[in-house]
């Protein structure tokens, strides 16, 4: 048996090893001497907690000084070692079920898809997807595995994960589209972000303080029934002038078609858009002025510093978001939408795959220090400690 003053020891050295993780991860790399002096650690306590790490291979060091502060022998950088294993990405979507393979620095490996039916069971696209994941993993070890599944509705657990092996993770499409794009995509760098999907159905996530935010139901970042002005159209939940009835594709598809019969498909809008057809650009412009209109008060609420619309819209992304923004303009808080980026996304279709991975591999990385905590003048300071 464990003496009760061994336990305490071993208990607080875990603690301190996960402090040293998660300094890492949020200010990026640093000497022993800023980690002993941050956490207020005694050197011979510091170096004890560095090479537990070190030999656990949690991190690894480095002799480069990037800001070349120092003289002479530069000191040597401790930094994360990037998360080991392999990171499945499982996307359940509506017409087909795809599964990517990517390292832990989310570099995809190998990437393979299969169409299914609408409506498809969820157990019959577990199914698909268990061989799908058998074929791109077939030497790999399950111990080491994190999948992360991306499913329709609700960002919820679903039952029978169990076939896809190793430790899986289950979120909304719409929320890793968002996790991708912040995580790879047109929105690094944010920390607040909303993603609205458009093509392909009305529907949004949401990232606050850098994690996704799925609400009390599962259900935050859906913009498709936010109400718009002057709507009175029956949505298919009951609600009445719900946006994701008039800003999709078809929706789209089927306004333009009534003044020019030739659009059969959106495919059709974005060749246009491309030519730069006056009409169009003139259309797409209203149309991404609605979505800014009804996406307004939750930008505003949420503080958002980065919108990323959907990577799919290609060349009708431009002007959809000079409207965006023209609405942004009109009905935010005077002051919040010039520190606001709108970006188009830069993953389309599949958007979702590069969210997933993301996600895995942040379950594998210590979590960075809450926000009060990171303020840059406290980053700062963190920098500006004296090597010695
Ligand atoms: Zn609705």
């Amino acid at each position: 048996m464990v003496a009760p003053a061994t336990a305490g020891n071993e208990q607080r050295r875990a603690f301190r090893r996960e402090q040293v993780l998660r300094l890492l991860a949020t200010l990026g790399p640093l000497t022993r001497v800023q980690i002993c002096s941050l956490l207020e650690l005694s050197r011979g306590a510091g170096a004890g907690l560095v090479a537990d790490l070190l030999g656990a291979g949690l991190i690894t060091e480095s002799a480069d000084d990037p800001e070349g502060r120092v003289a002479g022998r530069p000191p040597k950088l401790l930094r994360l070692a990037p998360p080991q294993g392999s990171f499945l990405a499982v996307s359940l979507g509506h017409d087909a079920v795809t599964v990517a393979v990517a390292d832990g620095s989310g570099t995809i490996r190998s990437r393979q898809s299969r169409p299914c039916e609408h409506f498809t069971p969820i157990d019959t696209q577990l199914a698909t997807a268990a061989s799908l994941v058998a074929g791109l993993v077939a030497d790999d070890d399950d111990s080491e595995r994190t999948v992360v599944v991306s499913r329709l509705g609700p960002a919820e657990p679903i039952d029978g994960l169990e076939v896809l092996g190793g430790r899986v993770l289950v979120n909304n499409d719409a929320n890793l589209a968002a996790f991708g794009e912040l995580t790879f995509g047109a929105g690094q760098g944010a920390r607040n972000l909303l993603y609205v999907r458009v093509v392909t159905a009305t529907g949004g996530g949401l990232v606050i303080e850098g994690r996704i935010h799925s609400g009390s139901n599962g259900h935050a970042g859906d913009v498709g029934h936010l109400p718009i002005e002057g709507g009175d159209w029956l949505c298919w939940c009951g609600l009445v002038g719900c946006a994701g009835r008039v800003i999709n594709g078809d929706a789209m598809v089927r306004e333009l078609r009534e003044v020019f019969p030739q659009v059969t498909s959106f495919a059709d809008i974005e060749k246009a858009a491309a030519h730069r057809v006056p009409v169009v650009e003139v259309f797409l412009r209203r149309t991404g002025r609605k979505l800014g209109r009804a996406i307004a008060g939750l930008v505003g609420v949420a503080d958002l510093d980065c919108l990323v619309i959907d990577g799919a819209l290609g060349s009708a992304g431009a002007p959809f978001i000079v409207g965006v923004k023209e609405a942004l303009d009109a009905y935010t808080f005077p002051g919040t939408s010039p520190h606001l980026r709108v970006e188009l996304g830069a993953f389309g279709e599949g958007a979702d795959l590069h969210g997933a991975i993301a996600l895995g591999i942040a379950a594998a990385t210590p979590t960075p220090l809450p926000a009060f905590a990171t303020t840059r003048a406290f980053a700062r300071d963190m920098r500006q400690l004296s090597v010695t």
